[in-house]
């Protein structure tokens, strides 16, 4: 029989949606609007991925907003005013349902990418999402909607008991996710960054706060070593990994003084140790700023499109 991945060692999502819906948000200072399309582009040119092969995301459904997000936040969503205050932009009357498609496509995408990583043990990365400060009744620093914890929620209606860790090495804090989660055994954050958004005792999760002026070394000896140590605590059955780019020493936002070569480093790390343990993996962009940011994402990809992962046994 065809298999239809006999040639591929990880998907990739995108929709013409996650392009027509961000610029609505006019000229932004920081965020490079067309940088998930420059990934996409060179590594289609570099004939590293197909086009035909990308996975196209509908939009999340309000059935499944509803899945995380009260009833009262999903309402102000429907109230430009308050998406313009979150978004910090004058006023988006004109292109308000683009903005709210932006987000709802790429948490669709999130969706697409969790069923895929799951149903056929295939690593996807979603060119976008990563959401990890909205919470279940507001916006915060740029997301709107949660789309880890409602793909987490969405899919353990299907899979009781499933446990899932939630990796996250963005620059900031994922507070939404460690918020959301905080009591629930079957969900372990485990999240290393340089500005905490919020204090709490944290029993279940693992929290690392390490200095604005990191080195290479530092990182990664430090994620090395809690790495092993909570997945040997936990042993999650699948794993999102919020592979924020801002760590980058060039990004024009955050930046803790990561080279490209050391941000390719960890992030190549994680998806060995997850994929040489078997574990289905979910790949969420998370923040990245400036113009020379969309390479960190674009290296991460373009090993994982290039490289098939040696499973070691059940360790
Ligand atoms: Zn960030």
């Amino acid at each position: 029989m065809w298999n239809p991945f006999r040639r591929e060692y990880a998907k990739v999502v995108f929709s013409s949606d996650y392009i027509y819906g961000l610029p609505a948000v006019g000229e932004h200072k920081t965020f490079d609007l067309w940088k998930y399309k420059k990934i996409r582009d060179k590594l289609v040119k570099e004939k590293l991925l197909k086009r035909r092969n990308i996975l196209q995301p509908e939009l999340c459904s309000y059935d499944e907003l509803r899945l995380v997000h009260t009833e009262t936040y999903l309402r102000k969503l429907q109230d430009p005013q308050y998406v313009s205050q979150i978004l910090k932009i004058g006023t988006v009357d004109m292109f308000y349902n683009s903005i709210l498609e932006y987000y709802r496509a790429v948490t669709g995408g999130t969706l697409l990418a969790t069923a895929y990583a799951v149903r056929w043990n295939m690593p996807a990365f979603n060119l976008g999402g990563g959401f990890h400060h909205a919470h279940p009744d507001r916006a915060e620093g740029f997301c709107l909607i949660n789309d880890v914890a409602i793909a987490i929620e969405k899919f353990r209606k299907l899979r009781r008991g499933f446990k899932f860790m939630i990796i996250d090495l963005d620059y900031h804090q994922g507070n939404g996710n460690l918020l959301y989660f905080k009591d629930d055994p079957n969900v372990f954050t485990f999240s290393i960054h340089a500005d905490s958004w919020v204090e709490m005792d944290r029993p279940q999760n693992k929290d690392i706060l390490l200095p604005k002026n990191c080195t290479d070394e530092l990182y990664m000896n430090t994620l090395t070593r809690e790495l092993n140590d909570s997945c040997l605590q936990f042993r999650p059955d699948a794993v999102f990994y919020i592979a924020g780019s801002d760590p980058y020493e060039k990004d024009t936002l955050a930046g803790m003084g990561i080279s490209r070569e050391g941000m390719l480093e960890r992030n190549v790390f994680v998806y060995k140790k997850v994929r040489a343990a078997n574990l289905p993996l979910i790949v969420l962009a998370g923040g990245g700023y400036g113009k020379e940011s969309w390479v960190v994402y674009y290296d991460f990809i373009r090993y994982a499109l290039k490289n098939k992962v040696r499973v070691h046994g059940n360790s």
